[in-house]
């Protein structure tokens, strides 16, 4: 892995896809900006280097075509703040003022080129725009995990043209280091936690992580799929038919395996998916019709902490209840905890996946992991096993 920390760019041009797809408030002001500051490293090892800095991102997803809600104008504030320096933000992409204003480069600036996705260009991957795109620097660094998943003109095609000026930035390398560290050098016991609405998206996670893993405790939603699997009663949980071959199949592998699996034997079970709902606790396999299971319970509870407690190398994607209402956020912040516990005691722990990162965000945890990823679909193709296409397009 060839990384900016390898290379000297000084009176360089540098083109950086950064991911600055933030959450905006209907001010359009950026309300967490943990994106942008975690971009800063790369770009300020460049600028101290003595390069300057061509920044390419996208924002949401435009439709195609300029839409000013998906402007990256609202970054310039914030990266203004924190590089201390103005910067220059064109908005014609590969028009005049993008050439000159690039043309003119001197060490230490930086420019931010707007939106890509509205060209199509951008998502075809196309190779004369990218063409076009490499033109106006010396060198490109990837540093945007979090889009690396997709086979796009700046994640993808663009490192074509600088085959030996392509770097991973400094986000991407740890991202890449700590899931390789999950995936292929986990000490053990080594603990998964997948939790989520669906187990459909999380098949795929689940058969790659079955050969590496000495313990799985499934959370969330998709529990009852498992429930269903083994014949329990669920009442009005959510549960997807279609999978539930699919969870069967996972539970002989993890027998097979020799895995210990953990369906959380209580639940939290609410006779209404709101916060206003009447609860009580039953088993998993025992729900009542006109009852749905919303969290997991305190004997799963105290049972999954003993489990995490003890284990060397925690991995953990999705939430193990609906913690976004507060009679149900108890399970979540229980073993957010369990986890920091762990990790106080020298286990590795690794968090991913946005609503994951939302719950540890609201109990104040996020300092408490090994590390957080920042990537949502890409953390979960790349827990899946596969390349992705802007990792590979650096190795190549
Ligand atoms: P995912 O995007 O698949 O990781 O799912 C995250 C969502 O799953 C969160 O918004 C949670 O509220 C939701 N969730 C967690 N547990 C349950 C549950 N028992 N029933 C319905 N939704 C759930």
């Amino acid at each position: 892995m060839k990384t900016v920390a390898d290379y000297n760019f000084k009176g360089k041009k540098v083109l950086v896809r950064a991911d600055f797809n933030v959450p905006l408030n209907h001010n359009r002001q950026v309300t967490d900006d943990t994106r942008i500051r975690e971009s800063l490293p790369t770009i300020n090892k460049i600028i101290n280097d003595g390069g300057s800095v061509i920044l390419i991102s996208h924002l949401g997803r435009p439709k195609g075509g300029f839409e000013m809600d998906y402007s990256l104008t609202p970054i310039v504030p914030v990266l203004t703040k924190y590089l201390n320096k103005p910067i220059v933000f064109t908005r014609d992409l590969y028009g005049p003022r993008t050439v000159e204003e690039c043309g003119k480069l001197q060490p230490g600036d930086v420019v931010l080129l707007e939106n890509f996705r509205f060209y199509e260009e951008e998502e075809n991957a196309d190779e004369e725009f990218a063409k076009k795109i490499a033109s106006l620097g010396d060198a490109y660094v990837n540093d945007a995990f979090a889009t690396s998943h997709r086979e796009h003109m700046s994640t993808y095609t663009l490192a074509k043209f600088f085959p030996n000026d392509k770097y991973f930035g400094l986000l991407l390398a740890n991202e890449v280091n700590n899931l390789n560290k999950i995936l292929y050098s986990a000490q053990h016991p080594f603990t998964a936690i997948i939790g989520g609405a669906k187990v459909s998206t999380k098949l795929a996670v689940l058969k790659n992580l079955l050969g590496k893993i000495d313990n799985l405790i499934i959370g969330g939603g998709m529990r009852f799929t498992f429930a269903k699997a083994l014949n329990g009663k669920i009442g009005n949980s959510l549960y997807e038919e279609k999978n539930i071959k699919d969870a069967s199949e996972i539970i002989n592998a993890t027998i097979q395996h020799g895995i210990n699996l953990y369906i959380p034997e209580d639940s939290v079970v609410a006779d209404a998916f709101s916060d206003e709902a009447q609860t009580k606790i039953c088993s998993t396999f025992d729900i009542p019709e006109g009852w749905e299971g919303m969290d997991i319970g305190p004997k799963s509870i105290r049972k999954c902490a003993e489990v995490i407690n003890s284990s060397q190398t925690v991995l953990w994607n999705g939430p193990l209840g609906v913690f976004e209402m507060s009679k149900f956020r108890k399970g979540t912040k229980s073993i957010a905890i369990a986890c920091a516990n762990a990790n106080m005691k020298g286990a590795f722990t690794v968090i991913g996946g946005g609503d994951s990162i939302a719950a540890i965000n609201m109990f104040d945890l996020a300092d408490q992991f090994s590390f957080v990823s920042t990537g949502g679909g890409a953390m979960l193709e790349y827990m899946e096993g596969k390349t992705l296409p802007g990792v590979q397009a650096l190795l190549d």
